[in-house]
């Protein structure tokens, strides 16, 4: 059988060729993580001096190579300069955070219900991780899975999306340079045949992706019975309250529905202007999108991600819809979509209800707090939502009811701070929750220890 090859091109100048490597294929990935399942003893036992080291000189390398991983990124994924070098820099920081895990308790002490001796927990780690990552993060998300995984004993194999092969590639070198064993850190560039492949083999399983990729993750790793998380797809709501400083608020929600060009999981796509605040948010937020440019939004990753969501425009409007912004392809080499607002959007329609990850919102409006919770409350996909007020009252009831893994208020609903845990509810995610001390204990299991006096009757 003739090799397949993965390639990258650059979203914003596609004749622009970032890298082509074969892909390994099922076997490369069994073989890698058999050599990384030998590996992980001698990292375990290396101790926490060693391995808090290693994450802290990761760091390091990083910061060290943090202007070409940027311009990496730009020309891999097409992320805007201040967002690439952002991603940097936060993907330095995780590193560095975790690389103070080693040293944490990782059990506790009770007492014995009668008699001498000693009760404790202990976490132990699985053995091989096996991380499957997206693109739109392309250092970030190997960071905040490989890095917690790494520090508390795992051995990991890295499979990265095809589009950001290159990335995960440099990650690698720089893994080796920084002195993390080849065996303990292993990327390995493939499609679907190798995340299968690593799903079926590793001891436990990360996965970030879209949501009918990551569905089929979860159940063959239940299958196995080894433990997985999977970070899905969202359609992230923002709620507007008419108390709420439009101007702000609209610049915010213009960052979060065009940053990137949407190609956030926490992106904003469902606008709600509660009550009078309609008329007013619908003007500032058309103008805010207007207003933003390539260092804002930059392309979508390819031509069938364009495709894909100039058509759903297209029959959208054919169904009825009003496009109040944007709504075309630039006269431009790239793949750009212009940052888009649109409404009367029926409910029947795929960009109602499905994550479409572009720049493209659909603007609601809602009578009052409860009609806007019950609209951001309707859909699987509840990964972060937005709520623009003064009002502390509204606040706090948006922060019980709202069904999302993240609420945020007065804050664009893409935003995440790696300290705190990371997910979302219903079908946008699965499992434990990542980032933070949370990742920590995903990457573990606890032991229970008895240890009695010898001799003891
Ligand atoms: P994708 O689901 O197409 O691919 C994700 C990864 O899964 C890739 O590495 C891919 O090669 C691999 N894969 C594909 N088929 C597989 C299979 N059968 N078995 C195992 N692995 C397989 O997603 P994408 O296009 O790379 O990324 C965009 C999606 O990621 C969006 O839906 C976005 O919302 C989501 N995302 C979610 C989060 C989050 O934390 N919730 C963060 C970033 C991105």
């Amino acid at each position: 059988m003739p090799a397949v090859t993965i390639t990258s091109y650059n979203p914003a100048d596609p004749d622009d060729l970032v890298v082509a490597v074969e892909e390994p294929g099922a076997e490369a990935v069994r073989a890698a993580v058999g050599r990384a399942r030998a590996a992980q003893g001698d990292w375990l036992a290396a101790g926490a001096a060693a391995r808090s080291a290693a994450l802290g000189r990761m760091a390091d390398a990083v910061e060290a190579h943090a202007p070409e991983l940027a311009a990496l990124i730009v020309r891999e994924v097409g992320k805007p300069q201040a967002e690439a070098a952002g991603e940097v820099a936060r993907t330095a920081a995780i590193w560095r955070y975790y690389a103070q895990a080693p040293y944490a308790p990782s059990g506790a002490v009770h007492e014995t219900a009668a008699g001498p001796g000693l009760l404790f927990t202990r976490r132990r780690p699985y053995g091989v991780a096996g991380l499957i990552a997206p693109w739109n993060f392309p250092l970030a998300i190997p960071g905040w899975k490989a890095a917690p995984a790494l520090a508390v004993g795992n051995a990991v194999v890295l499979k990265p999306a095809p589009e950001a092969t290159a990335c995960a590639l440099r990650l690698a070198e720089l893994a080796a340079s920084a002195g993390l064993p080849e065996d303990v850190f292993t990327v390995l560039p493939g499609g679907a045949t190798e995340g299968a492949a690593l799903v079926d083999t590793a001891d436990v399983v990360s996965f970030t992706g879209s949501t009918g990729v990551g569905r089929a993750v979860v159940r063959a790793a239940t299958e196995r019975g080894v433990p997985v998380q999977a970070e899905l797809g969202g359609l992230n709501a923002a709620l507007v309250l008419p108390d709420a400083d439009i101007e702000p608020a609209a610049g915010h929600l213009a960052a979060a529905i065009a940053g990137y060009a949407g190609q956030k999981c926490t992106a904003t796509s469902r606008v709600i202007a509660v009550g009078a605040a309609y008329e007013p948010l619908r003007e500032a937020l058309v103008k805010a999108l207007a207003a933003v440019d390539d260092t804002v939004c930059g392309p979508v990753i390819n031509a069938g991600a364009r495709d894909r969501l100039t058509g759903a425009v297209s029959s959208a409007v054919e169904a009825g819809a009003v496009v109040l912004a944007g709504g075309r392809v630039p006269d431009r080499a790239g793949w750009y979509v212009e940052p888009t607002l649109l409404t009367d959007v029926p409910a029947e329609h795929p960009l109602a209800s499905e994550e479409f990850f572009g720049p493209i919102a659909v603007l609601h409006a809602a009578a009052d707090l409860d009609e806007a919770i019950a609209l951001a409350n309707d859909t699987p996909h509840s990964l972060s939502t937005s709520v623009h007020t003064r009002s502390l009252d509204v606040a706090l009831a948006a922060a019980d009811r709202l069904d999302a893994g993240m609420v945020r208020v007065n804050a664009p609903s893409s935003g995440v701070d790696f300290h705190l845990p990371f997910g979302g509810t219903k079908g946008a995610g699965h499992g434990d929750r990542e980032q933070g001390q949370a990742a920590l204990d995903f990457y573990t299991v606890s032991r229970t220890v008895s240890v009695l006096p010898g001799g003891a009757a």
